[in-house]
């Protein structure tokens, strides 16, 4: 397993002597990626996912009224995401009262799905996400908003598409994809992005670091590739889901048939 980060103990090379990252991938290669649907029982949607050593749930509330009332919007719903991440998540304690980065995360996430939202259908109502991130390892912005985009597809909520995201980035002058936690802060460039496959428009574009503007297609192309395959998880974990479901119909109806037999 990688090593999380350790604070002020950057490691100086971010590459191996074999050429691998510090992690034994190649600078394409994405970390390992596991998601379910439907792990929370109380919540109208959920899912959660493991993405390297990151771990995150996500839950949704909606549509329903919305609190505090002002926030209400007569004419539309209102899409709220509220990320957080556990004090025990990351190496040193976080503060367990939500701070500026995690308020400017939940609006980051939340301007990146509603877009695939049809709030416009739903005036007076409020669609709340949870995003809950219990270990954390680089790429949670990227990683919630791709799990908050499955849990409001668990919850059935009509969408445009799916939303996936992903960070590219620069480490030792080469391009990288899916930076961990020490690449993040001890490579040079960072840039998360994330697609609404409807319209196939990057929803997100952050960047922090050092990079040629020269590179930016390049990086681009990287992330699209990328995107393609988080994408591709997310609906085989929705396929499983609705045959699983189908099949419980199929039985259920033949035990009614057999009943009705008798
Ligand atoms: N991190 C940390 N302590 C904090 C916030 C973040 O150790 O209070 C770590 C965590 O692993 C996170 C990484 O730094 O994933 C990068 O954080 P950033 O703010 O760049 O957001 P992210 O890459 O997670 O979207």
């Amino acid at each position: 397993m990688m090593p999380l980060i350790i604070k002020d103990e950057y490691p100086e090379k971010l590459f191996r002597e074999d050429g691998k990252r510090l992690d034994g991938r190649s600078e394409k290669e994405l970390r390992p990626i596991k998601m379910e649907v439907g792990v929370i029982q109380n919540a109208d949607g959920s899912a959660y996912l493991e993405w390297g050593n990151n771990k995150i749930y996500a839950a949704v509330y909606g549509p329903r009224e919305v609190h505090p009332h002002h926030l209400a919007k007569p004419d539309r719903g209102v899409l709220r995401v509220f990320y957080r991440m556990a004090t025990f998540s990351v190496f040193d304690r976080k503060r367990p009262a939500p701070g500026r980065r995690e308020k400017e995360i939940s609006m980051i996430v939340a301007d990146c799905i509603e877009p695939v939202l049809f709030l416009e259908l739903y005036p007076g109502t409020s669609f709340e996400v949870f995003i809950e991130v219990m270990d954390a390892d680089g790429g949670t912005r990227c990683a919630s908003t791709t799990v908050a985009a499955l849990a409001l597809a668990d919850a059935g909520i009509p969408m445009k598409s799916l939303v996936s995201a992903v960070a590219v980035g620069k480490i030792d002058g080469k391009k990288v994809v899916d930076l961990s936690g020490i690449e993040d802060k001890a490579g040079e460039a960072d840039l998360p992005i994330a697609i609404t496959w409807y319209n196939e428009e990057v929803s997100l574009l952050q960047f922090d670091g050092d990079m040629d503007l020269s590179e930016m297609n390049e990086f681009l192309i990287d992330a699209k590739e990328a995107l393609e395959k988080i994408h591709k998880i997310q609906l085989d974990v929705l396929k499983r889901k609705y045959l699983k479901l189908q099949e419980e119909t199929k039985n259920e109806e033949e035990k009614e048939g057999k009943k009705g037999d008798d």
